[in-house]
């Protein structure tokens, strides 16, 4: 009873679980919302203790995917897939059970890669549904999202140096990094060729070492990269880095970057605002990669999708005024414009 309660208070309007016993598959679809188009999200595959675990983080991602959709003004849903299973039960028949689950639902609910997943299992799940999006560049497909997820994140520092600084350039800026995975690499290679300045971190010496060499970056170690003084902080690792204790430790005008849910909790976002730091809500600037697999599922272009995530500058701009205009933060003013967005929706009036 508790699930249905969740369920309805955040507006979710199905959550679909699915066994195969032959193949071991156990796999949660939650689809929050189709009010603009199919539920597109990744699935994750990942060992969870208990069912409720599983369902929390599958619920709350796809909700998230709604937000990041609707707030890029893409024409799409959120949904999200877990595989719950341990990496070493991963076998392409578990994969393809899986796959005709995502068929069940007929195009309800379009799946993609996330954490556990690969191109590969990608590739897998085609084989049995169309519903599958992100698939190989060589499959006709936009590939591995992290450029364009860098991409975009680039665009949005630009129009956050803009709200605080009067001016977009990037030259000579300095910019903390956290995390030097598949987005954050990216996003120092593109710094770097902006000009700025760049400090990086990563638990991974080697990750590190390699984006030193190529960028020249100075190095922070992991657990003080969040303090170092600088222009933007962009949280490029972990969820829920952001909290009381790690906030009043910031020494940046602006926090920036690609995590999911860097906010411990929404609320942190006001204390951001408190201490005179421009926050730009995660699920604005790190869509580029959802974008990205929209243009796919449109027939993909290149170039087309590299204008299309630059787009986000603009949105966040957009997100900074309606801020400043109603005296709140840029986090409520993005979730005000996303509820409006599926409100109009609701109420069968044409989207803008
Ligand atoms: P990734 O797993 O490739 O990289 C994460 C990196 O963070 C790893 O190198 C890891 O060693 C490092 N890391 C972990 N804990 C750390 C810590 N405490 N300090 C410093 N480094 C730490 O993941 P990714 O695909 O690059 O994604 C990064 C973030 O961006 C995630 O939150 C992800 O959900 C989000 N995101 C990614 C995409 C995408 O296109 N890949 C799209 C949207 C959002």
């Amino acid at each position: 009873m508790d699930l249905f309660k969740t369920m309805a208070k955040e507006g979710h309007e199905q959550l679909v679980v699915s066994t195969d016993s032959e193949t071991g598959m156990n796999a949660i679809i939650a689809i929050h919302s189709t009010l603009l188009g199919p539920a597109l999200g990744g699935c994750r595959f990942w060992y969870y203790k208990t069912f409720d675990e599983a369902a929390t983080d599958v619920l709350r991602l796809s909700k998230a995917m709604t937000y990041k959709a609707a707030v890029n003004g893409l024409n799409l849903g959120g949904g999200k897939a877990v595989i719950c299973a341990r990496p070493s039960e991963k076998t392409p028949g578990l994969i393809r059970a899986f796959g005709r689950f995502v068929d069940s639902l007929a195009g309800l609910y379009v799946t993609a890669q996330d954490v556990g997943m690969t191109l590969a299992d990608l590739e897998v799940v085609r084989e049995v549904t169309r519903y599958a999006a992100g698939v190989p560049e060589d499959k006709g497909g936009s590939g591995d999202p992290s450029l364009m997820t860098a991409r975009g994140v680039t665009a949005g520092m630009r129009s956050c140096l803009k709200e605080v600084f009067g001016s977009d350039s990037l030259r000579d800026r300095t910019v903390a990094v956290q995390g030097l995975g598949k987005v954050g690499r990216h996003l120092a290679g593109l710094l770097h060729q902006e000009g700025a300045r760049l400090t990086v971190s990563d638990i991974d010496p080697a990750r590190v070492k390699v984006v030193a060499e190529e960028t020249g970056a100075k190095v922070s170690p992991p657990a003080r990269i969040h303090t170092e003084s600088c222009d933007i902080f962009a949280p490029c690792a972990m969820g829920g880095v952001l909290h009381s204790a790690t906030i009043a430790k910031l020494r940046c005008r602006i926090v920036a970057g690609s995590a999911n849910n860097p906010l411990a909790n929404w609320s942190d976002a006001s204390l951001i605002h408190r201490r005179r730091i421009l926050y730009a809500p995660d699920y604005v600037i790190n869509a580029g990669g959802l974008i990205n697999i929209a243009c796919e599922m449109e027939g993909y272009q290149k170039d087309r999708a590299e204008e299309r995530v630059s787009g986000i500058a603009g949105n966040l701009s957009h997100v900074f005024a309606r801020a400043k205009e109603e005296k709140i933060t840029p986090l409520e003013a993005s979730n005000r414009i996303v509820e409006e967005r599926l409100a109009k929706a609701r109420a069968g009036q044409p989207g803008d």
